[in-house]
């Protein structure tokens, strides 16, 4: 089959007339993938530091996700979980191993149902109504999650949501102090925050929430959609702060560009009852065998230290390189989650990135935030590095 539509303005006309007005368009429609490039449909390479914010941590079309992908969906694409799987029964296994506690694990298909899930763990668990999360947090578009996330633009519209919600200083020990009651559920936070700017919690912070989260009898959530699945350089962000939660969230890299979300809780705070909670898609074949070949690679591939390493490097070149810019604030980050801030809007050097054949994302309105694939090369860094200098004054 042929489309006589095959240019980038074109493809993104048709789809700004026909999808629901929400995302708005970059300018180019990406028609394939290979490592740590796209390929828009007029044949144009770019180096994604994108990654469909931070989805495709192997790069693109990784030959063992290709492979995984492949043989599944000529085996079992559908499987609900009353019936046992053999890749659902490794991934369940080994989510729980990682997470180094006795634990169960709860599958379903995307960043916001693994922090709805969560919630509502913790109400369950708690008998209690009311949560805590940060100033600046992104949870998740689903009502519940919603209700925790911060931006009152995203909310505004649809209240009433979940309540009551205390809004907590991040990184402010005293403000979590006075915002966590007798009634709190849970406390959510992102060890790093993603949307709201790649923010990283202080080890005194994460480590006080912690201890105030036990005290008060609260479950302390880690959303780790963004910065989990070795973002960080370590499996879970959280393991670099000496601490472990009662429950993390993952998705987005999981699955390698496959959806996929985890709810992962301690054993002794898993109380849902068969029926209390669930979901059709959740732990399918083919998501999980995609998920079992991200994990192989994570292994096979010493990535975590290569993220560890590479993400020092790169931010080191980035600081050498902008150092003295008059445009230019600070680079902040932890292993592949990079912000670039800015003392000007990060749109029009994001426009001028794409130009040049580097693909990065905004995080808030004075952020450049790079989500660079796991296997990306030193050489990609360097040249991603080298235009983005060249785009900030
Ligand atoms: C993206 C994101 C979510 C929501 O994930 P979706 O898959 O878009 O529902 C939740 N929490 C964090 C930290 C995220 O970055």
């Amino acid at each position: 089959m042929t489309s006589d539509i095959m240019n980038n303005s074109e493809l993104c006309a048709k789809e700004l007339q026909y999808e629901m007005n929400l995302y708005g368009k970059r300018g180019i429609a990406l028609e394939r993938g290979e490592k740590e490039f796209v390929y828009d449909v007029e044949g144009k390479r770019y180096i994604d530091c994108n990654t469909g914010v931070g989805v495709a941590i192997l790069g693109h079309a990784h030959p063992a996700v290709v492979s995984a992908v492949q043989k599944q969906a000529g085996k079992l694409m559908s499987c609900q979980s009353p019936f046992a799987n053999q890749e659902r029964a490794r991934l369940l296994e080994r989510l729980s191993a990682l997470f180094g506690t006795p634990s169960k694990v709860f599958l379903c298909s995307s960043g916001t149902e693994s922090v709805e899930a969560a919630l509502k763990l913790s109400r369950k668990k708690t008998g209690r109504k009311a949560f805590v999360s940060a100033m600046n947090a992104f949870h998740g578009r689903s009502s519940g999650a919603l209700s925790v996330t911060f931006k009152e633009k995203y909310r505004a519209p649809f209240e009433p949501l979940l309540g009551p919600v205390v809004r907590t200083r991040f990184n402010d020990i005293e403000s979590l102090k006075a915002s966590m009651t007798s009634e709190t559920a849970a406390l959510i936070l992102e060890p790093v925050q993603g949307e709201g700017g790649i923010r990283l919690a202080t080890q005194e912070y994460l480590k006080a929430a912690r201890d105030i989260c036990t005290d008060r009898g609260a479950l302390l959530i880690c959303d780790e959609v963004q910065c989990g699945t070795g973002r960080t350089g370590k499996f879970f962000a959280y393991e670099h702060f000496g601490i472990r939660p009662d429950v993390v969230c993952l998705a987005k890299g999981l699955g390698g560009g496959v959806p996929i979300g985890a709810t992962i809780a301690s054993e002794d705070v898993s109380a849902f009852t068969p029926l209390e909670h669930g979901t059709t898609f959740g732990g399918n074949p083919l998501a999980c065998a995609a998920a079992n070949a991200v994990l192989d690679a994570i292994e096979r591939e010493a990535l975590l230290a290569k993220v560890a390493a590479d993400g020092a490097y790169m931010m080191e070149k980035l600081r050498t390189s902008l150092s003295g810019k008059q445009q230019f604030r600070e680079v902040r980050g932890m292993g592949f989650m990079i912000a670039i801030e800015l003392k000007v809007m990060s749109k029009e050097p994001l426009a001028a990135l794409l130009q040049k054949g580097v693909l990065a994302l905004p995080a808030g309105e004075q952020v450049v935030r790079l989500l660079p694939p796991y296997i990306i090369s030193h050489e990609s860094l360097d040249a991603a590095a080298a235009a983005i200098s060249g785009v900030v004054q």
